[in-house]
């Protein structure tokens, strides 16, 4: 391989659930640069490469995106293979096409490798079908969180029939539930919250659109998590999930 970026999803936590391509590029890595919600047990697929953490989770102290974007250009451009390893998909809520941008526009060969996002990962998990044939037409993936702390159309998602999947809504709970409520989603519509999903330590909550915080607060919700919103979310085929391999 050639010296370039790999900006690369780890998948949501189980080193099962990453693609062969990533697993490639690992072993392929020199320099490995990762988020601090992805698994170190992946990290078995590099072990020679030299890691580097760049976390920025919510509240934490975080590495500022200029760094990590001089970080691996400064590493790209002394010709070491660099793998940018991100938490589910690189570009769900992952900045990875911004992160490519900023490096090609730097003359920087770039390529991006698929991960499992969270939320399918959450939900498939739980043994919820995000579609279904008659119940749920689509899914959306939605962001509580923004940098900008500009507003969602939540009336358009509540009307919008598909089932909502909430990203970084543990700190946001009362704003998702009121305004869903607003826009006009029945009280009574099922609310799925998955807490490390695919993780041994796995855990999910079930209510519905009324009673979501105090269930969530009971069960002590901690991020991260996903909540997954509409009919489906009451289901649970109850798959045999296997997580001994990350146990
Ligand atoms: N690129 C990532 C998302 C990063 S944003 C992806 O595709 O999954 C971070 C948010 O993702 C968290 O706040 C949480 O909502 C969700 N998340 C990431 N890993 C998770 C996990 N194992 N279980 C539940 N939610 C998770």
């Amino acid at each position: 391989m050639s010296a370039k970026v790999w900006l690369v999803g780890a998948g949501p936590g189980d080193p099962e659930l990453m693609t062969l391509k990533a697993v490639r590029a690992l072993n392929a890595a020199q320099v490995v640069m990762i988020d601090d919600l992805v698994n170190p047990a992946v990290l078995e697929h590099c072990p020679n490469a030299k890691v580097i953490p760049v976390g920025k989770r919510g509240g934490c102290r975080s590495t500022p995106q200029a760094f990590i974007h001089r970080l691996m250009l400064r590493y790209a451009r002394q010709g070491y293979c660099v793998v940018r390893l991100k938490g589910g998909d690189p570009c769900i809520f992952g900045r990875g096409s911004e992160e490519a941008d900023w490096l090609q526009a730097h003359g920087i060969e770039v390529e991006l490798v698929n991960g499992i996002t969270a939320g399918l990962a959450g939900a498939t998990q739980c043994g919820i079908p995000l579609t279904l044939r008659g119940v749920a037409r689509g899914v959306t993936l939605v962001t509580a969180h923004t940098q900008d702390d500009s507003s969602l159309n939540w009336r358009a998602l509540a009307q919008s029939g598909t089932t909502l999947v909430i990203y970084m809504g543990v700190a946001k709970l009362e704003e998702v539930q009121q305004e869903l409520l607003a826009g006009g989603l029945p009280a009574g519509t099922p609310v799925a919250m998955i807490e490390n999903a695919s993780l041994p330590q796995q855990r999910e909550c079930r209510s519905d659109l009324a009673g979501m915080r105090e269930a969530a607060l009971a069960f002590e919700l901690k991020a991260p998590a996903v909540m997954v919103i509409g009919e489906v979310a009451a289901l649970g085929v109850k798959a045999a999930v296997d997580r001994q391999a990350t146990a």
